[in-house]
This record gives structure tokens, sequence and C-alpha cells, in this order.
């Protein structure tokens, strides 16, 4: 009845036994699994569900299994999850912080409850506690005040946020006495764990706000909410000013310690008793269960309860309770083997498919959109998901009046599940692409290289509005305050056709625009608005102040650089990343219109469909005529060199391992890259050099296994200083 993506593609790869089929597949999931948790934990903007990622990850799990082969360290799945950047200093947890491994149902937990008893060959009693959706926080206190909070980060050392943390108001900045635990050792040096959330009422809050503040610009651009209270929470704490980390009321819940046995405690329960003691708010949803079978009722309790609850929780810990226990039990590489997080089920919600719209992309793509009866799934209201191509409608064949499921798994992107069979009406056909354009009419193509159906005109007005965005959006020109309401107006008035046109715009043009704004009543006083109900139906002017802020930004985008405009352009993939690197090896746009196919594949990073769109893209007679509208505007077409280091290590790949005294791993790469140098995360026989700082584990056994050549941190440093690489003995 239902679709499930992943089941369809894992038994491709993993059914066949094709290894080298399976260590491509692993690969590729590790790259994206890397790509998402930096998303997630160092942008706190997570992309995909949490349903999606976990599903990834167990795909990764279940290959390496049938070939343990796979298994690198640098594996998701080998590691905790968690980011350490630039803005904190970061520092080292006496202890490592683990993650927990996941029970996803309770055949799960029940084998792992199995596996424990049996492991150690008696019956077990456990505590359960309700899973906080938070982030983890470590507190340090000295002499019983406290002196350091950091964040779980890899584990092993996280970012100092001492100074937000101190603005939490129920973290206590001094131990109190315990009463009936020793606690004379935790005087001088204890290591508290927990994790730091945002009550649901906070979060809510916080979103209105930031949705009012942006409302009250004039360009209509979209706000930028929080995706869900953990990612506000993990935000709020890693902000440079602490007065914003305080004006986001978030709170705590207390329940571990680096080493437990400095509290005289004997196990979990009494530990969290100890906490309450000493000061620390303690979660009041917690159990002491002799049988297995308390523990699977706590479990099923917590579900129907959790929306009660005034903040989130995502599952269920279950910890073995003894301290002597738990250490015979020990701990994998990522996580302990005496607890486990039992995961709810992701909330899935139905609702009736209403119609399927097509939206047309900046390259002309046809996306097909569910739209249905708005449902409450996790927390908000969707009534829309995206269905991306006719080979996703036609694989989980959804067809409008289908009742269809969504799921947001307590996440951001609503998506559609699958529809239910038995509730499909007589008449439901299955759902076709138009033939014809829905913004311009034209014909519609199917691409035959990939999925997408596409618009090929280049007038169509949608195309014209989303290359317009795609123009000025952040990883662009990123001209703050060209909203697409704006931008609308400006092609309805006939200013703007195509990019260039930005720069002939005057202030007075802008002046008399349309923002899109609706002016509010309420300003109006009571009278006006029991006339005219909550929205006077006046669009508002940009207004001179606002033109001319608008103008100077315009202005200011001639100076982003040439890598840039070639992102702005919107030649078809070619990202970001991609336009970089054309930059640094085409050193102006003239340059890169007379490269041939085989001068741009020499480019690493630059396959042949790049290529072929590239040169696709310079032979549209619209296309050079815009470019040089754009050079007589004054844009920057040519790469500045100045200041750029000489490309000695143009073909060298470094791995770095360890902890560097001087340089954060992001910051020594960045370093070696201004020469040239390619860096890596895995060792292999390609690796030219390994960089060993303190602490150097696998990769270095693995570099002097392979016989790569190691470097330690002074000889990184001649290497920065000069470009050059130094002679090893
Ligand atoms: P996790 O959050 O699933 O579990 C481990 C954490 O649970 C611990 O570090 C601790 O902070 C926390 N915790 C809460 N209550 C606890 C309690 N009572 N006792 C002990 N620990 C408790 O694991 P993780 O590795 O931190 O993160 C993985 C999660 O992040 C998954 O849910 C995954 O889906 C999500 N994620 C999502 C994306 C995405 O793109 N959507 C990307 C990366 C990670």
């Amino acid at each position: 009845m239902f679709n499930t993506d992943a089941d369809s593609e894992t038994s491709t790869t993993n059914g066949s036994g094709d290894c080298a089929a399976a260590a491509q597949r692993a690969q590729i999931l590790r790259d994206e699994i890397d790509r998402h948790s930096y998303l997630y934990y160092a942008l706190d903007e997570p992309v995909i569900s949490d349903a999606a990622f976990d599903s990834l990850m167990q795909e990764l799990r279940d290959l390496e299994r049938a070939f343990p082969n796979l298994i690198v360290p640098e594996s998701p799945t080998q590691r905790v999850g968690g980011y350490i950047g630039a803005t904190f200093e970061s520092v080292e947890h006496a202890e490592k912080m683990y993650s927990l491994d996941n029970a996803m149902d309770l055949a799960e937990l029940d084998a792992w409850l199995k596996r424990t008893r049996q492991t150690i060959g008696q019956p077990l009693t456990y505590t359960c506690e309700l899973k906080i959706d938070g982030t983890s926080i470590a507190l340090t206190y000295e002499d019983g005040l406290l002196a350091r909070a950091a964040t779980r980060g890899s584990g092993i050392t996280g970012e100092d946020v001492t100074a937000n943390v101190r603005t939490i108001r129920d973290v206590p900045l001094r131990l109190r006495q315990s009463v009936s635990h020793d606690d004379a050792t935790y005087r001088e040096r204890i290591e508290i764990r927990g994790e730091v959330y945002m009550p649901k009422s906070s979060f809510d809050r916080l979103n209105a706000q930031i949705e009012m503040e942006s409302a009250k610009k004039a360009d209509g651009s979209q706000p930028r909410l929080f995706a869900n209270p953990r990612n506000a929470a993990s935000g709020s704490l890693r902000q440079k000013d602490p007065r914003i980390t305080a004006s986001r009321d978030l709170a705590t819940f207390m329940y571990a310690l680096a080493n437990p046995s400095d509290t005289g405690t004997a196990g979990q329960w009494q530990l969290l008793e100890w906490l309450r003691q000493v000061g620390f708010h303690v979660n009041p949803n917690i159990a002491y269960c002799s049988t297995e079978q308390e523990v699977r009722t706590f479990c099923e309790q917590a579900i129907s309860t959790r929306n009660d609850l005034p903040y989130d929780i995502d599952g269920v810990v279950v910890k073995v309770d003894s301290f002597a226990l738990q250490r015979q039990l020990g701990y994998t590489a990522k996580a302990p083997r005496w607890a486990i997080a039992y995961k709810f089920p992701p909330e899935e919600k139905t609702s009736v498919l209403r119609s399927i719209v097509v939206q047309v992309g900046r390259t002309g793509v046809l996306t097909p959109v569910a739209e249905f009866d708005p449902v409450l799934v996790a927390g908000s209201t969707v009534a829309r998901a995206t269905l991306h191509n006719l080979d996703e409608v036609r694989r989980k064949d959804v067809r409008v009046g289908d009742t269809v499921v969504v799921r947001k798994a307590g996440d951001v992107i609503p998506e559609i599940v699958g529809h239910i069979e038995a509730l499909r009406p007589l008449d439901a056909d299955e759902w076709q692409m138009p033939k014809k354009c829905p913004s311009c009419g034209s014909v519609v193509f199917k691409d035959f290289d990939s999925v997408a159906y596409r618009c090929v005109s280049a007038e169509c007005p949608a195309q014209r509005l989303e290359r317009l965005e795609h123009w000025v959006s952040r990883s662009a020109m990123d001209i703050d305050g060209l909203g697409p309401r704006i931008i609308e107006n400006l092609v309805e008035a006939g200013l703007v056709r195509d990019v260039a046109d930005f720069y002939a715009l005057t202030i007075e043009q802008l002046s008399s625009l349309e923002t899109g704004q609706l002016k509010y009543a309420r300003q109006m006083g009571p009278q006006r608005r029991e006339e005219i109900g909550d929205y006077e139906q006046v669009p508002e002017l940009v207004g001179d102040l606002v033109a001319s802020k608008l103008y100077d930004q315009i202005q200011v985008s001639k100076r982003q650089p040439y890598s840039r405009v070639l992102f702005g352009l919107g030649i078809r993939n070619v990202g970001k990343t991609v336009a970089e690197l054309i930059a640094n090896n085409f050193s102006s746009i003239d340059d890169l219109r007379q490269a041939s196919e085989e001068q741009l594949t020499s480019v690493e990073g630059v396959g042949p469909v790049i290529a072929r769109t590239i040169i696709e893209f310079f032979q549209t007679s619209d296309n050079i005529e815009l470019i040089e509208e754009l050079r007589q505007a004054g844009l920057q077409l040519e790469q500045d060199n100045s200041g750029r280091k000489p490309q000695t290590l143009a073909g060298l790949t470094f791995v770095l391992t360890g902890t560097l005294e001087k340089y954060s791993r992001d910051q020594a790469e960045a370093l070696l890259k201004q020469y040239g140098a390619r860096a890596s995360g895995s060792v292999s026989a390609k690796t030219s050099y390994v960089v060993a700082g303190d602490n150097a584990g696998s990769k270095l056994t693995k570099a002097r296994e392979l016989g790569v050549p190691t470097l330690d941190e002074v000889q990184l440093d001649a290497i920065i200083a000069s470009g050059e690489v130094p002679q090893i003995s």
C-alpha cells in the first residue's frame, strides 16, 4: 500500500552482494550524511527530515554490516555527530561525550533488553528517562562554581559556550550541598551533562517575533524561521552575543556525570536524585523499572503523552541502572552499550490530496507540488509538499482525490509518504505532466539525461522571476532587500527583464514601486479597523528611504567577485562550488567563453555534463548580450588575483588528523588550499601527506601501513609559511 523509498533502493545494492557497488553506495551515503550533519549541527538548518536522515544512516549501517570491510573510522556510523565551528574556543571534555544507539521500534528495544540481560547473565533493573529533543551540554564546576560549559561537538572536543550558558536561568552558578550522598569530591572539579532545550511556547514566540520583524521589512522576503525547537535551542546557544541567548528563554534538564563515582551514587536513579539535590533541573518523568515489561510500558506511555509536554521529546532513553554493570557493558566507538534511545515512530497524518500543481523553476524544470487539506503534523500546519518529479509521482502513485499520508517526523519539510489504497476514489486518474508550460504555454520537453521535464522558452515569465531571484540571493550578488514581491513588481512595471536591468534602476523608479505589503489596520485605530477588518487592502509603496537603501545595495553588488557573478548567471549545473572552481581556472569570462570541452573537463570537479552546459550557455546570443550589459554596468567579470598565492601545492592531497595546537582542522585545510592543495577526510594510497596532531589515531596508523609520509605541526607551519613541502627524512 505504501511506497517505502529506502527499501527499493537498498535492495539493489545490498541484495546483489556486489561489493564494488556496495562500496560506491556507501561512499555516496557517507558524503550525503556528512552534508546533512553539517546543515543540521553547524547551521541549524536541516533540509531533510530526521526520519529521512535516520533512514540514510540505517542504510549505511546495513551496508556496513553486510560488508564489514567497508567500515572506515571516519564513517558517520563510527562517530558522534556534531560540529565544532570557529566562533567559539574548542575545549576538551573530561571524558568522551557519547551519542546513543537507537531502537527504532519495540522489537529493537526488546532485542537490546535481551542482549544486555544475556551479556550480564541476570535480570537487570533500568532507569527510563524521556529523551529531550535539545542539544547536549557539559557543565564543569570547579570548587562548586560553574567554570565552563561546552557543547558535545565531536564528543572529544566541544565549543566553549560558557558566557551563553551563564544566561540560562536554571543552570546553577554554584552547587548546593547534597544531603544524602558524598559531596566532598564535587568541590574540586566535576563535569555534569544534560540537555539544553527550548520550551515549545518560547519556540512559538521566537518564530512569531521573527515573522513580525520580517513583516516590517519592505521587501516581502521570507522570514528565516527556525525549523523546530531543537534547532532553535542549538542556534540560540551558539550566538556570539550572550544577550541574544539570554533573550531566548532556554532551559535545561541534566542527567549525567562524566565520572559518576565522584558522587558516591551507585546507579542512575540515585544520581538523578543527587543532581536534583545539588541544584540541577532534573526531568520529573522518570521511572525505575525492575522488569522489562515496565520498561516497555514506560515507552508506550511516553508516546501517548508526548504532545502534552511543554517541551519536545523524541523518544525514551533506557539505561541499565547500576554503574558497576554499566562499566561491565562498556562502550562502542560511538555509544554506550548500557543505554538505548527508543525513538518514537515518526509522526504521520492523513489528508486528502486536492490538486497537483506545477511550479516552473529557474532552469525551466517543472516540479509537481501536492496541495492537500491543511493538517497539523509534528507541531505545525502543512498543506503543500513537493513531489519532485513525474517519476516520484508514479513511484508514490498518488492521485488527486487520494487520501495521502503526510509526514514531518518532528522536523522540517513535509513529505507525502504514500496513499491509502482502500480510500482511493473510483474516478482517480493517474496524474500527467502538462504538455505545455503552466506559466508561458510553451511546449514542455523531457530531458534526455534526467527525470526532469522542462520549459525551454527563454521568455518564460516564471523562469525569469526565478532567475532574477537567484541573482540577488545571498550566495550570488547578495542584494539585501530585493525580495520576491519587489522583483515581481519590477517585472510587471516593465523595468526589469534580465539581471542587467537591476543596474539601470533609479531611486525614483524604486521608490514608487508597491511593496506588496498590506497596511495593518490595527495601527489605524479601532474605528477604522471595524470598518475594514484586520487589513486595509492598500499596498504600501517602497518610499524614498528604502529605495535609496536598495539602490545602494544594488551598486555595492557590482563589487561581488567574478565567481559569484558566474554562479548568479544561473548556468545549469553550475553551483557555487563549481563556479569557484571555474573562476580559479579561467581567469575571465572571456577566457571561459573560449574554453573547449576538453579544457573545461581538465578542471577537477568539472565533468562533461557541466562542460556541455557551459558551452551551450555561451552559444546563446541572449546570454552574450547579457554579459556585455553586465560589463557595461561595471560588474566583475575577471578573477582578482592580487594576493593570490602561487599554486605550489596543486596536485597534492593532505589528510589532517589529531588535534593541532595552533589551528583548527578547517583553518589548516583552508591555508593549505590557498596554495592549491586538496584536503581529504580519509587516507588512501592517493594521499600525499598525513599531518598528525596530538592523539592522532587510526588515520595515522593507516598512513603508516600504506607508507604515506607524515608531517607534524612544525612541518605544517613551514608549509603554510612558504607553500613548499620540506624534505622529509
Ligand atoms: P540523538 O540526538 O538521537 O541521541 C543522543 C543524544 O540524546 C545525547 O547526546 C543527548 O544529548 C540526548 N539526550 C536527550 N535526553 C537524554 C537522556 N535523558 N539521557 C541521555 N541522553 C539524552 O543522537 P545524535 O547523534 O546527537 O543526533 C542524531 C539525531 O539528529 C537523529 O535524530 C538525527 O535524525 C538527527 N539529525 C538530523 C539531521 C537532518 O538533516 N535532519 C542531520 C543530522 C542529525
